[in-house]
């Protein structure tokens, strides 16, 4: 036989030999593409399931409705359910995100101890996993670095992005030195599945099993779908809160705050104003606004367990709410039609003026400005024979004051009949002089960079009627 005469393999040679295989497997593994790099299709779609995930979030939950169909729901049970309900939402609401994540105030030890515990059976991993993920998402919004962006639709914000596999290399770096120094993260990330096993699930059934012996109810409400609704509630904060509602601080990225949003998250809901302020211990400013979460962390520092609470001063939150508004301002105002910018306007001399007009151009003067009437005559408000007394001539007093003196929207409507601008024109020549003298006074601009017209600051509108003076 061949390969009996060959000279057999030492165990120095078999382990190297096996050596180098591992090692070309592994370095084959690093190069091949991340699942999540290739194209779902028919054959593969299964390995972009993070079937853990899917076990957790989706099965598990379905299990419990089902098992729910055969277990009676006692009266404590339910009052449990609710009230633990709310205690580990709190922990993630106070304790994962604005204690940790945001480090919006400070807590002492026994506080930080019940926010990780409870924190903990709410099952949406550990501290230091969420406020990493979490910072991510701050930092890095709606783009690709953002783990959990809404711009990769409502669904896969809301859920999407824990079922489906994520490439750990692409969402973006954050630093958590100050988590991994904090012994209670520490530990809570050591011994996460101990606290989520006894937090999720023996916690909740063991205090209906050992009060009123309702073990299963316990095991069934306060434990499986008690989860699923705090895992729903907290997902919202990632799908509704960038989907639904107001923009009133900024709009450059899609946050919005919501009242529906801050019933179902414990007052997560004002998530514009959280993205914009995000170490301020409160996501509702308003008295009236519902923020259970931040009355807790109130209500802490008022028994000690809290204290250094951040809050933005009102003077700052203010100049957000006003630029806002002014962009808003501002792109309503590019939709209308000021009239022709006196700088596009032709010069025309006054004999050409009065030309046109005998030429049966219905041309007015107003403030150095020449409007065309023509088509206005018959619409005029105060009637045929007064516009028509203006014709021809320089009627800047009569119309503002020497006959009548006329409104805020009659001055809006006379920019648009605008056609030129007359050479020594009183009110152009003094504007254009008075440009010249103040070249460091910016005239008032929007960020469009279109000149604001405001009530009363028309061209056409002179406060002194260019009247004679009385004689004294
Ligand atoms: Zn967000
Ligand atoms: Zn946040």
């Amino acid at each position: 036989m061949g390969a009996a005469t060959e000279a057999p393999m030492s165990a120095a040679d078999a382990a190297k030999a096996a050596y180098e295989l591992r090692k070309a497997k592994a370095i084959e593994r690093a190069n091949r593409p991340h699942i999540t790099d290739q194209p779902i299709t028919m054959k593969n779609w299964w390995r972009h399931l993070n079937l853990l995930n899917i076990y957790l979030i989706v099965i598990i939950p379905i299990l419990g409705l089902w098992a729910a169909w055969y277990t009676p729901l006692h009266k404590y049970t339910l009052i449990w359910a609710v009230l633990y309900y709310f205690n580990t939402g709190m922990g993630i609401t106070a304790g994962y995100h604005r204690l940790w994540a945001h480090t919006s105030y400070s807590a002492t030890w026994p506080l930080k101890l019940y926010l990780a515990l409870v924190g903990g059976g709410a099952v949406e991993g550990s501290i230091r996993w969420w406020s990493r993920d979490h910072r991510a998402h701050h930092r890095y919004t709606d783009t690709d670095k953002d783990p959990y962006s809404v711009r990769k639709g409502l669904l896969y914000s809301h859920i999407g992005w824990m079922v489906m596999k994520q490439n750990p290399k692409r969402i973006g770096r954050t630093d958590i030195s100050d988590l991994n120094e904090d012994a209670i993260v520490v530990w809570q990330h050591k011994y996460y599945l101990w606290v989520v096993a006894f937090m999720g699930l023996v916690f909740p059934s063991a205090v209906a099993g050992l009060l009123w012996n309702d073990w299963k109810g316990g095991f069934v409400y306060a434990g499986i779908l008690r989860i699923f609704f705090v895992q729903q509630a907290t997902f919202c904060v990632n799908s509704l809160a960038h989907w639904l509602g107001e923009q009133p601080f900024d709009d450059r990225n899609s946050p919005r705050d919501h009242v529906i949003t801050a019933l179902v998250t414990l007052g997560e809901g004002y998530h514009n104003f959280h993205h914009e302020f995000p170490s301020d211990y409160r996501n509702a400013i308003e008295w009236h606004q519902y923020d259970p979460t931040k009355w807790c962390i109130w209500t802490w520092k008022q028994l000690g367990l809290a204290y250094d609470l951040k809050e933005f001063r009102s003077n700052e939150i203010e100049k957000g709410r006003v630029q806002q508004l002014q962009k808003k301002i501002d792109r309503k105002r590019a939709t209308l039609d000021w009239g022709v910018p006196l700088e596009n306007l032709p010069v025309m001399e006054f004999e050409e003026f009065q030309a046109e007009c005998e030429k049966g151009r219905a041309l007015t003067l107003i403030a150095g400005v020449v409007h065309d009437v023509t088509d206005f005559i018959k619409d005029h408000p105060g009637g045929k024979a007064m516009i028509k007394s203006g014709i021809g001539k320089d009627a800047t007093a009569i119309f503002n004051g020497g006959v009548y003196l006329h409104s805020n929207a009659a001055h809006n409507l006379l920019s648009n009949f605008r056609v030129a601008v007359v050479r020594g024109g009183c009110e152009v020549e003094i504007w254009k002089q008075s440009a010249k003298e103040n070249k460091d006074a910016v005239p008032a601009v929007d960020s469009n960079g279109v000149r604001i017209v405001r009530a009363g600051e028309q061209l056409t509108k002179v406060v002194e009627p260019l009247v004679a003076a009385p004689a004294s």
